[in-house]
């Protein structure tokens, strides 16, 4: 499996450690109650079909990642930086698809 690193491109999954469900980027704030802290810390979804997670690319630029992936086929459908999501957790859309004109090339490299 190749994941779509933004600023890398395709690259090797065992480049990239998985952290679960994307979800977890949006932490409730202490206003929100326990019910709300409880559903954080133990309640996950578990879709049979595209599920945003959240990737962090270790052995590549340390960016962490918005991976859509398909959990029947584990075909990856996007991926995004974290840093730039802005839906709360609820779209399945990736922002970066394999096969675009960055492709398996290098990018310049930075650190995000
Ligand atoms: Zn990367």
């Amino acid at each position: 499996m190749r994941i779509p690193c933004p600023l890398c491109g395709a690259r090797d999954l065992r480049e990239f450690t998985p952290w679960g469900d994307a979800a977890l980027m949006h932490r409730p704030g202490f206003e929100a109650g326990p019910e709300a802290a409880h559903a954080y810390l133990h309640l996950r979804e578990n879709p049979a079909g595209p599920h945003r997670e959240l990737w962090y690319h270790e052995l590549g630029c340390a960016a962490w990642l918005i991976v859509t992936r398909n959990t029947l086929t584990h075909e990856v459908l996007g991926a995004s930086l974290a840093m730039d999501d802005r839906t709360g957790g609820a779209s399945p859309a990736g922002d970066y698809a394999p096969g675009s004109p960055a492709g398996d090339s290098q990018a310049s490299g930075g650190r995000t």
